[in-house]
């Protein structure tokens, strides 16, 4: 018989719904935490700058029991997102379950002797501590700013200057007027620089490091999810564990998936006119495409072409008066600085003692499955396993993650058993794909499928695949068929 347990969910964006529905549902007491004052965490309407939108298709940002409602465009708004979520809370009742405004400040390990740990609570300015059995954290990688700073940095705001955090530039009257620089290459920096310059902006200078490959929309014309989201491209990529026989067939086969992706980059050259912006970069597609390859902006390359976006390659030295100087000597004119730089990794809800056993000195993660690690017990994280389709990450992590604490996957792993695979697959990032050491190697992209495929083999699923195999090799992760797989695993309730 599984024993009911209390369980703390941390965080209320994607995958603390996730979480808090899967606990829940197998009869847990779930009490979610939320420091915001609403569900969403990155899609909450005010930490979005304006008109931002997903990197996903519609169809794969979604749970698997709720698709997106059908007048969403194919790439939904902000704001949608946030509708999305709360109508999935809505479905589940799973408001009931959280407690808002309420900012989880530390846990330790309980001191009455049972497992489990203790939680500070912050709310309403009073502190509390609370027992749980079991913590699921889903706080996220998007939850600490990266705070950066430079040189004459006070001077240039005493003299009227702006200078902000992405997160901060949530509206964008900001922008009119103004001669923005926005520091940063990511999708976050584009899409910023676009609103900026399409908003009344004076001047928009965008200066990033260096060049990465983004992918449009639609690649010659086709949705990219039909082109990149496939078990026939994943398996083109060096994943972890290989035996002979797949290296082999990898070495057969390595012309033609060279072929293949420079045939993409030429394909991407020519439709975005790279070169003329001097946007090529040095690095193969293929060893670069993990969760930091960004999607263009719409209007990106419009801005460009009509001087409103400029783009220097470089960073700040300093600010200087009315302007900011580059690493290149340049002096860009500047009324509001935007640091569009990113957020912190971290788990800062953890105890010393717990974050050394779960990150390396060089910021990887010891995670096993991207959820839990055998020294840091009655705990593990939901939606670490950040993707390409995040949402039904979220979720299929969450249905493993109950199983595990309760002790009720197919495979339920030793601890010995997860120490090697943490071990190896520490090794395969450091070694065979250093792209994959990207956020701390939290990213299960470009290996969906496979990913996927060890958390249904772990969860002891009948069907993990769909029937039909030609769209299971070329078609993209189907949410409503991973439903159907989750529902082939065995079932039990806590009692
Ligand atoms: C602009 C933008 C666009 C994106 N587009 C896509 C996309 O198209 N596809 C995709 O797959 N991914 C996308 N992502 C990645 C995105 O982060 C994930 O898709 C997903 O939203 C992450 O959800 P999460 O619940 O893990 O984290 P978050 O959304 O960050 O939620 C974490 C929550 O935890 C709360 N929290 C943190 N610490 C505490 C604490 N101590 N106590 C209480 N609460 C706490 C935070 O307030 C927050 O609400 C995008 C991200 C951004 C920023």
């Amino acid at each position: 018989m599984v024993k009911k347990k209390k369980v703390a969910v941390i965080g209320g964006g994607v995958a603390g719904l996730a979480a808090a529905k899967a606990f829940d549902d197998k009869g847990h007491r779930v009490v979610g935490f939320e420091r915001s004052h609403d569900f969403g965490g990155v899609w909450e309407l005010s930490r979005s700058y304006p008109g931002v939108q997903t990197q996903s298709p519609k169809d794969l940002y979604r749970y698997t029991d709720m698709a997106m409602p059908d007048d969403y465009p194919q790439w939904p708004k902000g704001p949608q997102v946030h509708a999305y979520l709360h109508s999935y809370a809505d479905k589940h009742k799973l408001g009931r379950l959280f407690q808002l405004n309420t900012d989880v400040a530390g846990m330790e390990r309980r001191a009455d002797g049972q497992p489990g740990w203790t939680l500070t609570l912050e709310s309403a300015g009073r502190t509390r501590k609370e027992d749980f059995d079991f913590v699921s954290i889903c706080t996220g990688q998007f939850s600490y700013k990266n705070i950066i700073t430079h040189p004459g940095q006070d001077a240039f705001v005493a003299q009227g200057g702006k200078v902000m955090h992405s997160s901060e530039y949530t509206d964008s009257e900001i922008a009119r007027d103004k001669h923005v620089v926005v520091l940063g290459g990511s999708k976050s920096s584009t899409d910023i620089a676009v609103n900026a310059a399409e908003h009344g902006a004076k001047q928009v200078t965008m200066v990033y490091r260096h060049n990465v490959w983004r992918l449009p929309y639609f690649i010659g014309g086709i949705n990219f999810k039909r082109l990149l989201y496939m078990r026939a491209q994943e398996m083109q990529f060096n994943s972890w564990g290989r035996g002979p026989l797949k290296k082999m067939i990898a070495a057969i086969t390595k012309p033609l998936v060279w072929a293949n992706f420079r045939g993409l980059e030429t394909m991407l050259k020519m439709q975005l006119g790279l070169k003329k912006w001097n946007m090529v970069p040095d690095t193969p597609i293929e060893k670069e495409a993990s969760c930091s390859l960004p999607l263009v902006t719409p209007g990106f390359f419009d801005n460009l072409k009509s001087g409103r976006l400029k783009t220097v390659l470089g960073t700040f030295d300093h600010y200087d008066g009315d302007s900011v100087v580059l690493t290149n000597g340049e002096r860009v004119k500047c009324d509001v600085s935007v640091l569009a730089v990113g957020w912190k990794l971290g788990v800062p809800v953890l105890p010393d003692e717990y974050r050394k056993k779960l990150i390396e000195d060089d910021g990887q993660y010891r995670v096993y499955r991207i959820s839990v690690n055998p020294e840091l017990p009655d705990m593990g994280f939901v939606g670490f396993n950040s993707s390409f389709c995040t949402t039904l990450s979220a979720e299929m992590i969450a249905n493993w993650l109950v199983r595990y604490a309760d002790g009720q996957l197919a495979r339920q792993p030793s601890d010995a058993e997860m120490r090697d695979n943490i071990e190896m697959m520490l090794n395969w990032r450091r070694n065979e794909r250093p792209a994959a050491q990207v956020y701390g190697g939290l990213c299960s992209a470009p290996f969906h499928f496979k990913h996927f495929d060890e958390l249904l083999a772990d969860m002891g699923a009948k069907k993990a695949k769909r029937s039909n195999l030609l769209a299971e090799q070329f078609s993209f992760p189907d949410a409503d068929a991973y439903g159907t797989f989750l529902a082939s695993t065995p079932q039990y309730m806590a009692q």
